[in-house]
C-alpha cells in the first residue's frame, strides 16, 4: 500500500473533550472522528485496527466450536417485550417507532433474538451444544458516553450465545469460551487479567470479566498476587484486608510514600489499630456540566471498622456503608446508605478537603483524617485540571497490602482495568421468559440452559492504546496494528536510487505477506517520523541515499531508542 492511495489525517493538538490518552491519540491519528456524543466515524486508519482484531477473534471463536450468524441492529420490541426487557431496561436501550406506529429497538445485546432463533431451530436434544456468535454494531444510550471509543453510545461488540441440555453442559461450554478469550488477549499482546464478576440477579459463580490493566480503568480489580484469586472491586466488596500487624500510633495525619500505600499506612493515617481498618469502598461522583462533561469528579474512600459484620455489610445494613464500587450522585449515595439527603456531602466536607487528582478515578487520595472513631473519609479527585499541590497524598493505585484474601492465600493487591470482555452464565432465564424448549432422549421438552460471552471490539482499540503509548504516540501490539512496518523514504521524488530500493522493499514485504505502507506523501522527515510515531506503526525502515551507498537501510522498531543499520534484504526477516 502507497500512502498517497491511502488516507492519512492527522491532528498536531486533540480536541478539548478528549481526556484520556487513548481518546487523544485516537484523534490525533485520524483513527476516528466524532460525529455525536458517542458516536464516531471509524476511519481508514482506526477502520484497520478493528478488522484486525475482529479477524483474532472470529479466528478463535470458530476454533472454539461457535458458529458465526448476523442479527439484525434494528429487532421487533415483541421479543424484547417477552422478557420483560422492553419496559424494564430503562433509558440505555434505544426506542424507535416504524412509519405504521410500532415499537422496535436498536440492539444493546441479542439475547432474545438469539434465543428466538434456538427456540425455531434447535429442537432437538441432538442438535445441542450449540454457539452462535456474530461481530455486530450495538447501542447503548450511556448515561455518559466518554473516553472515545471507550465508552460509545453506538460500537462494535461480538457476542456469543451458548445452548445447553443442562447446567453440566453449560459449564463445559463456559469454560470453552473463556479458554478462548484467554487466547484471544493472548494474541492481542495485552496485559490483562480475568475477574471473578458478579452474577446479579442470576447467581452462581460463573461471570468473569476480562480487565485490561490499566490507570484510566473504570473498574477496580482485587487480586492476589501469590494466588488466582482476582475478582471486580464490585464483586470483592471490601478489600483493605484485616488484622495481624501492630497497633499503628495515633498520629493524626502522615503523608505515606506517593505510589505505595499499604493497609498500615492508611490505617495510620486514620489513627486506627490496623485490625479495625478492615475493608475499603471507592465511589465516584461526578459534576456534570450542560454539555454532559465531567468538570469535576469526587471519590469517596470508606473505610470500615473491625467490628462491622460482613453479612449485615452486605445486606445493606449498616449506616454509611455500600456495597461495591460504581458511579453515583451525592444523592444516589446517601439513599443508597439509607442516610437522611445531604448526610454524606456535609460529613465529607466538614473535613478539611483538599481536592487532588489524576485521570484515574481513585488514583491519588488526599486524606485529611479525624477522630478515632470516624468510618469513613472524603477523598477528592479531579481530572487532571487546576491541582493545587496536596498536602497529603496517598496513592492507591497500586497496592493495599494486609493479610490474609478472601481465599486466605496471601496479599492482596489492588489495579484498576477496562472491562474489554465478559463472560456469563444465564442458566434458562432467556429460555424460560421464551420458552425455547428442546425434546430431550425420551421426547419431554426441557429448557435450554444457556451463556452468553461479549467482547468490545472498539472498546479493545482503546484499552490497548492506554496501555502501549509513550509522549509520542500510540505503540500498537503488532498483531493489531494497522501496518506492521513503514517504509520511510528520503528523497523519494529525487532520487531514482531511493524510489527504486523503497518500491522493491515494499514489493517484496507485501509479496510476503507483511502488512506494509510505503510513504510516498514527499513529507519532510521530520513530519514523516512524527506521523507514523504518532500511528504507532510498530516497524520503521528509512531508506536514503546515505545508506544505500553501503546498501544499508535504517530499521527501527517503535519502543528503540535508535535505529540500526541493516542490509535492505534483512529488513523482511527483521520484521519478522
Ligand atoms: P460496562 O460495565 O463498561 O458498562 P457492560 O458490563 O455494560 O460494560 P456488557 O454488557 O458486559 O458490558 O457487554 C460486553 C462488552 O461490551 C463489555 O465487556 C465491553 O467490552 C463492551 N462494551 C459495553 N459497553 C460499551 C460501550 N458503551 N462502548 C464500548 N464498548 C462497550
Ligand atoms: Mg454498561
Ligand atoms: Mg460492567
Ligand atoms: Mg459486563
Amino acid at each position: 500500500m502507497k500512502a498517497t492511495q491511502f488516507f492519512i489525517s492527522t491532528l498536531k493538538e486533540a480536541p478539548a473533550d478528549a481526556e484520556v490518552r487513548s481518546h487523544q491519540l485516537m484523534m490525533r491519528a485520524g483513527m476516528i472522528k466524532r460525529l455525536g456524543a458517542g458516536i464516531y466515524n471509524y476511519m481508514p486508519m482506526g477502520l484497520r485496527v478493528i478488522r484486525k482484531v475482529e479477524a483474532i477473534i472470529r479466528d478463535e471463536m470458530n476454533r472454539a466450536g461457535a458458529v458465526e450468524l448476523l442479527m439484525p441492529v434494528v429487532q421487533p420490541a415483541e421479543l424484547w417485550q417477552e422478557t420483560g426487557r422492553f419496559d424494564k431496561m430503562g433509558p440505555e436501550l434505544l426506542r424507535v417507532k416504524d412509519r405504521h406506529d410500532r415499537d422496535f429497538i436498536i440492539q444493546p445485546t441479542s439475547e432474545e433474538v438469539v434465543t428466538d432463533i434456538a427456540r425455531q431451530e434447535l429442537r432437538s436434544y441432538k442438535q445441542l451444544p450449540k454457539n452462535f456468535y456474530h461481530i455486530q454494531t450495538k447501542f447503548r444510550d450511556e448515561r455518559r458516553p466518554r473516553f472515545g471509543v471507550m465508552r460509545g453510545r453506538e460500537f462494535t461488540m461480538k457476542d456469543a450465545y451458548s445452548f445447553d441440555r443442562d447446567p453440566a453442559g453449560a459449564a463445559k461450554s463456559y469454560d470453552a469460551m473463556f479458554t478462548a478469550y484467554k487466547r484471544i488477549f493472548d494474541r492481542f499482546g495485552l496485559a490483562y487479567r480475568a475477574v471473578a464478576a458478579d452474577t446479579g440477579a442470576i447467581g452462581g459463580d460463573l461471570s468473569h470479566e476480562f480487565q485490561v490493566i490499566a490507570d484510566t480503568g473504570e473498574d477496580a480489580i482485587v487480586y492476589c498476587p501469590t494466588s488466582d484469586y482476582a475478582a471486580n472491586m464490585e464483586l470483592a466488596e471490601g478489600v483493605a484486608p484485616a488484622g495481624g500487624r501492630p497497633a499503628a500510633s495515633q498520629a493524626m495525619v502522615k503523608t505515606p510514600t506517593p505510589g505505595k500505600a499499604t493497609c498500615a499506612d492508611v490505617a495510620e493515617l486514620l489513627g486506627l489499630p490496623l485490625s479495625q481498618t478492615v475493608k475499603s469502598l471507592v465511589m465516584a461522583t461526578d459534576e456534570l456540566n450542560e454539555a454532559g462533561d465531567i468538570v469535576k469528579a469526587t471519590v469517596w474512600l470508606l473505610l470500615l471498622r473491625g467490628d462491622h459484620d460482613l453479612n449485615e455489610v452486605k445486606a445493606g445494613k449498616v449506616e454509611g456503608l455500600k456495597r461495591g464500587f460504581r458511579f453515583a450522585t451525592l444523592a444516589e449515595i446517601d439513599e443508597h446508605f439509607g442516610c437522611k439527603p445531604g448526610y454524606l456531602g456535609p460529613i465529607g466536607l466538614k473535613k478539611p478537603v483538599q481536592v487532588i487528582a489524576d485521570r484515574t478515578v481513585a488514583a491519588m487520595a488526599d486524606f485529611v483524617c479525624g477522630a478515632n472513631d470516624v468510618d469513613f473519609h472524603y477523598t477528592g479527585v479531579n481530572w487532571g485540571r487546576d491541582l493545587p499541590e496536596p498536602d497529603l497524598v496517598v496513592d492507591l493505585r497500586n497496592v493495599v497490602e494486609g493479610d490474609p484474601s478472601p481465599d486466605g492465600k496471601g496479599v492482596l493487591a489492588i489495579q484498576r482495568g477496562i472491562e474489554v470482555g465478559h463472560v456469563f452464565y444465564l442458566g434458562t432465564k432467556y429460555s424460560q421468559a421464551m420458552n425455547a424448549t428442546y425434546l430431550d432422549e425420551t421426547g419431554k421438552p426441557r429448557l435450554m440452559e444457556m451463556g452468553c460471552y461479549g467482547i468490545g471490539v472498539t472498546r479493545i482499540l482503546g484499552a490497548a492504546i492506554e496501555q502501549n503509548h509513550d509522549a509520542r504516540g500510540i505503540i500498537w501490539p503488532e498483531a493489531i496494528a494497522p501496518f506492521t512496518v513503514v517504509i520511510c523514504p528520503i528523497g523519494y521524488d529525487r532520487s531514482a536510487e531511493v524510489k527504486a530500493a523503497a518500491d522493491a522493499l515494499h514489493d517484496e514485504l507485501r509479496d510476503s505477506g507483511i502488512d506494509v505502507l510505503l510513504d510516498d506523501r514527499g513529507e519532510r522527515p521530520g513530519a514523516m517520523f512524527a506521523d507514523w510515531e504518532l500511528i504507532g506503526v510498530p516497524h520503521r525502515v528509512v531508506i536514503s541515499d546515505r545508506g544505500l551507498k553501503d546498501g544499508k537501510v535504517e530499521a527501527q522498531g517503535r519502543r528503540d531508542e535508535a535505529a540500526t543499520s541493516v542490509p535492505a534484504a534483512e529488513i523482511a526477516a527483521w520484521v519478522k
